[in-house]
C-alpha cells in the first residue's frame, strides 16, 4: 500500500534535515502505529506523504499502491487515495462545511473518473456518517471547523475520511486533546472503515488511543528516523518506561 524507502527531507527554507532516512511499509488491511518523542519528525512526514509545500525530499522514495507519490500534487495523492487527518485542523472561514465534503468528495471521484454524486444523495449519505459521529446537522451547516471545539474538530476530520473513504489513512495526534467519550467515537470511526483494501499510518503519544485501535505494527521514530519496529507490546513498553531506554539502544 505505503511504500517508504530511505526518505531525507529537509526545510526548504533553511539547511535543517529533519528526516534522515525514513523506511516503512504499510500493507493493505494493516494499522501501523507510530510513536515518538516531540519534535522526532513524525508530522513532517505525514506533510511530505500529503504534499505539504516547504520541504525538500533530498533522497528515497516513497509510493501509493506502486505509484510514486512525491512528484505528484496534493489533489493527485488525495484522489490515489492518500488521506491525512490534520494534527492541527485548520479553520475555513466563509466555506461550509457540506459544501467542502461534497466538493472534496466529487473533485476526487472526477479525477478518477467515477459518476459524481448528486446534492440529494449526497445530503443523506453525509447525515449518516456524521450521525454515527454524533455530529449533528447543525455541525454540517457551519462554516469548516469555524468555532469547532478542538474535540469537533478532530471528529470532523474522521468524517472527512468516513466520506472519502480513502486507500491510506494517516492519522496524526487524532487522539491529542479528546475527552474519554470523543476518544471512544473518533476510534470507532477509525475501526469502521478497517478493512482489507486500505491502510492506516497511526501517530500517536499514548497507549490509549491504541487501547480502542489495535495496531498491527508499532515504530518508535526519533531524530528523524525509525529507531525500532515491534508489536503492540512496544507501544506497553513506551508507556511503562518512556523513550530513555529505546533511545539508548538505538
Ligand atoms: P513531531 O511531529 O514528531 O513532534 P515535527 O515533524 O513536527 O515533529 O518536527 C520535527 C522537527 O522539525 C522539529 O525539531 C521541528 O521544530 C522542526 N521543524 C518542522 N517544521 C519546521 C519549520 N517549518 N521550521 C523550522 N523547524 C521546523
Ligand atoms: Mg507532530
Amino acid at each position: 500500500m505505503l511504500e517508504i524507502k530511505n526518505l531525507h527531507v529537509k526545510l526548504e527554507e533553511e539547511d535543517k534535515q529533519i528526516l534522515k532516512g525514513v523506511d516503512l511499509t504499510v500493507e493493505a488491511g494493516k494499522v501501523h502505529a507510530i510513536m515518538g518523542p516531540n519534535g522526532s519528525g513524525k508530522s513532517t512526514l505525514s506533510y511530505v506523504l500529503a504534499g505539504r509545500d516547504g520541504y525538500d525530499v533530498t533522497d528515497g522514495s516513497a509510493t501509493l499502491l506502486g505509484e510514486d507519490l512525491l512528484d505528484q500534487d496534493p489533489e493527485e495523492r488525495a484522489a490515489a487515495g492518500l488521506f491525512l487527518a490534520m494534527q492541527y485542523p485548520v479553520e475555513i472561514p466563509g466555506v461550509g462545511n457540506m459544501t467542502f465534503l461534497r466538493t472534496a468528495l466529487n473533485s476526487q471521484k472526477k479525477a478518477r473518473g467515477e459518476a459524481e454524486m448528486s446534492s440529494a444523495d449526497f445530503l443523506k449519505f453525509v447525515r449518516e456518517k456524521a450521525k454515527t459521529l454524533k455530529m449533528g446537522p447543525e455541525m454540517l451547516k457551519r462554516a469548516v471547523n469555524v468555532g469547532f471545539s478542538g474535540g469537533e474538530k478532530k471528529r470532523n476530520e474522521i468524517l472527512q475520511m468516513a466520506v472519502l473513504e480513502p486507500k491510506l489513512c494517516i492519522l496524526d495526534e487524532t487522539d491529542s486533546g479528546l475527552d474519554v467519550d470523543a476518544m471512544k467515537l473518533v476510534s470507532e470511526g477509525v475501526n469502521a472503515l478497517r478493512d482489507e483494501g486500505r491502510g492506516f499510518l497511526v501517530i500517536t503519544h499514548y497507549q490509549r488511543l491504541l487501547d480502542h485501535i489495535k495496531p498491527d505494527v508499532v515504530h518508535i521514530m526519533a531524530n528523524g528516523r525509525i529507531i525500532k519496529t515491534g508489536g503492540p507490546e512496544l507501544a506497553l513498553e513506551v508507556e511503562n518506561n518512556g523513550y530513555a531506554d529505546l533511545l539508548e539502544e538505538a
